[in-house]
């Protein structure tokens, strides 16, 4: 979304998109909702919650659409049980529950066993990746005040495809953030990003791999960059991060990345992505359990007394981090390279698929993302037209590219899908399909 859009305009698609559901299910499209009197019901409210949901693209969450990483049905319902069964408990209240703190603590301990954390690391467990990066900005601000007193406008250099909490976060705690153009290869121009260095800077951040494109930057060479001038370096792979271990342990060429690399202060990675965990979970991990001087806040000067959360949140759903540790326990090493090997299946098996297509050019993504355009055809028309047939699609705008998420779906899935697909792109190549998919939301 370019960063001039008002927010009004998107408010003003959701509210259209009310509207239009409202219509169809006979409520006045224009009404405040108001606290209805009486109650309803279990029966009756289940009932509208069944209709409300269908008015969704019909399995939009379901085939090839991976925004919702499931791993197998296997591993969704173990998540969903565990989930229930710590429903009603609060994790910000973990002190008082020893069940949720020893859970909390074990997934922390596999996770930075999981990205090699050297014995004097320590993680904490956030809501979500952006959520982690706050975490990795704030902690870095602070460390900067300490150690790079001469930063007066604290500045983050990060190649042009981060991840948009990092403009979110740089917003919110004072800083400005650098987003320095890539290298042709689309990964970050290690030189660019060496002369964007100036006075203020306090952290390079580069992805493990990044969102748009699912490349890996290359993470030694800036974390070299960052130790020779005494920075922070903070890798993002909230996309990646639990799954790139299994993918390199099953023999899959994985660039290297995390903790074994000398110079990496912080990563962030995500087990509501590859952990196959429910919403919202994830982590952000520290080279050295000292830097968490600087992420904790503690609070004693209000009536209460000792006040001190995990990260940004304060409640939080107890039942995310049980579906974290009971996916964890379920699957085990085994298990998630079982899932690893599927998945690299499935993108091997589309990139051939959508290749024999023909009109595309598939991306040298790496594992997580599958992305593809054409030079020769309008890849919107192409969304679009998937859109319709129940695919649920995502895009990039520069350059224009389909944007898929991968999991570990079945033959059956991927080869409904690679039959739309060339469907749909001989209808966009004989003019039939006009509709064009607008991919500035992400
Ligand atoms: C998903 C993602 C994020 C943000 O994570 P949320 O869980 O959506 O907050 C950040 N960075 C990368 C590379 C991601 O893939």
């Amino acid at each position: 979304m370019p960063a001039d859009l008002p927010y009004e305009l998107l408010r003003g698609a959701l509210e259209a998109g009310v509207r239009g559901v409202r219509s169809k299910m006979g409520v006045d499209p224009d009404s405040r909702v108001r606290l209805p009197r009486a109650g309803s019901s279990w029966e009756e409210v289940e009932r509208e919650l069944a209709a409300l949901r269908d008015q969704d693209t019909p399995e939009a969450f379901g085939r090839l659409s991976l925004y919702s990483l499931k791993g197998s049905s296997e591993v969704q319902a173990v998540c969903e049980k565990a989930h229930r069964m710590f429903f009603s408990r609060n994790a910000l209240f973990a002190p008082y529950l020893p069940s949720v703190a020893r859970m909390q603590i074990e997934v922390l301990d596999m996770c930075l066993g999981l990205l090699n954390a050297p014995s004097e690391a320590a993680a904490n467990l956030t809501s979500g990746g952006s959520e982690s990066l706050y975490c990795a900005i704030h902690a870095a601000r602070d460390w900067a005040r300490e150690h790079l007193p001469g930063a007066e406008t604290p500045e983050i250099v990060a190649p042009y495809s981060i991840h948009a909490a990092f403009d979110k976060g740089c917003a919110l705690m004072g800083l400005r953030l650098v987003r320095v153009p890539l290298a042709r290869d689309y990964r970050a121009d290690i030189a660019a990003m060496r002369s964007s260095i100036t006075k203020n800077t306090i952290m390079i951040a580069a992805s493990a791999p990044c969102w748009p494109f699912g490349l890996y930057d290359d993470i030694p060479a800036l974390a070299e960059l960052a130790s020779s001038k005494g920075l922070w370096m903070h890798v993002d792979a909230c996309l990646g991060g639990y799954l790139a271990p299994f993918a390199e342990a099953v023999g899959h060429p994985v660039p290297p990345w995390d903790f074994r690399i000398a110079g990496v202060t912080s990563i962030s990675a995500d087990l509501h992505k590859y952990g196959f965990a429910a919403k919202p979970c994830s982590t952000i991990l520290w080279n050295h359990a000292d830097l968490r001087r600087h992420h904790y806040q503690p609070i004693t000067n209000w009536p209460c007394g000792l006040y001190l959360s995990e990260a940004l949140l304060g409640s939080r759903p107890a039942g995310a981090v049980a579906s974290a540790w009971a996916v964890m326990h379920f699957l085990g090493q085994e298990g998630y390279e079982r899932l690893a090997r599927a998945h690299l299946a499935v993108a091997a098996k589309l990139r051939e698929g959508v290749e024999q297509i023909g009109p595309f050019r598939t991306w040298p993504s790496e594992l997580a993302v599958f992305a593809f355009g054409s030079d020769e055809i309008d890849i919107r028309r192409v969304v679009a037209g998937m859109t319709t047939r129940g695919w649920f699609m995502m895009g990039n705008q520069e350059p224009p590219l389909v944007h898929m998420t991968l999991d570990a779906v079945s033959e059956a899935v991927l080869d409904a899908f690679l039959a739309d697909l060339a469907q749909v792109t001989a209808e966009v190549r004989s003019g039939q399909a006009t509709a064009v998919a607008d991919l500035t939301y992400t």
